[in-house]
């Protein structure tokens, strides 16, 4: 996607990134947190500086995904800016590193939570910011999306039937508001036994996506034990085994992104 346009009213913390990229989905459980982070620290294997930023603060899933050394987010006392964590070599902000655990709030508080975490940290230098969204395409999203200019929206999904009905709805909330949805990522879209390969939650609503609404990438992941082992363990599968099928398949991403 083309650079960010400068803009004298970003805030001072994100004037250096030139990509904010969105991973949203309209349900929560379907992959979109292990989409970010591994997505993250693979364009960062490829050479970019990047950072991810958790924006899902009812169920922040950062702090259980990656073991930053230290884990709690510092202030500068002078510039009142938010200083991320740090884990190999990805910057980290996410509301479960601020101390808090998940939120009990209403919309707009959270809203305004949210921007206040996003806008007010030091970024320093990024290539690309990745934004975890909270699942769904309601204020809080609209909001998120209104107060920093996003380059391009990624979306996860996995294939149920009912999948494609949230997809859609999760475009059209990124093309009112000209962001472009570079990638959809089917999740746990199969997995090979035994010679075979077997599609759980059936197939086709992908293709039909792409069809429908002429997106450039597609890009479908297995259902994998070690993904979900290495969600669980701080270490990113595809930090921990750089060269797996897992990886491969993310480097398509990071490819699209
Ligand atoms: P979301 O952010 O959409 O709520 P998560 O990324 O937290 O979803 O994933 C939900 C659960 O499913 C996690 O335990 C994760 O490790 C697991 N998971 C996600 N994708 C896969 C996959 N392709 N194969 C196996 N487990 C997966």
């Amino acid at each position: 996607p083309a650079p960010l346009l400068p803009d004298e009213d970003r805030p001072n913390g994100l004037r250096s990134v030139s990509h904010i990229i969105a991973v949203s989905s309209c349900k929560g459980g379907v992959g979109k947190s292990t989409t970010a982070v591994n997505l993250a620290f693979t364009l960062a294997q490829m050479g970019a500086k990047v950072g991810i930023f958790d924006a899902d603060v009812y169920g922040p899933s950062l702090p259980t995904m990656i073991s930053p050394e230290l884990r709690v987010l510092q202030m500068d006392p002078e510039t009142k800016a938010i200083t991320p964590v740090e884990y190999e070599g990805v910057k980290a902000v996410s509301f479960g590193y601020a101390g808090q655990g998940s939120a009990i709030m209403r919309g707009p508080m959270v809203s305004g939570l949210i921007q206040q975490l996003l806008t007010t940290t030091d970024w320093g230098e990024l290539d690309y910011l990745i934004v975890d969204f909270p699942p769904g395409t309601g204020d809080i999203q609209l909001t998120l999306c209104q107060s920093v200019s996003f380059s391009a929206a990624v979306i996860v999904t996995t294939p149920q039937k009912l999948a494609f009905i949230d997809v859609a709805k999760g475009i059209r909330m990124f093309a009112k508001l000209m962001v472009p949805c570079v990638a959809v990522v089917e999740n746990m879209s199969y997995f090979d036994a035994e010679g075979k390969r077997f599609f759980p939650f059936g197939q086709g609503s992908g293709d039909r996506i792409v069809g429908e609404f002429g997106l450039p990438n597609l890009v479908r992941f297995p259902i994998v034990p070690d993904l979900s082992a290495a969600g669980d363990s701080g270490r990113p599968v595809v930090v921990s085994d750089p060269t797996g099928p897992t990886a491969q398949a993310f480097l398509e991403l990071g490819a699209a992104v």
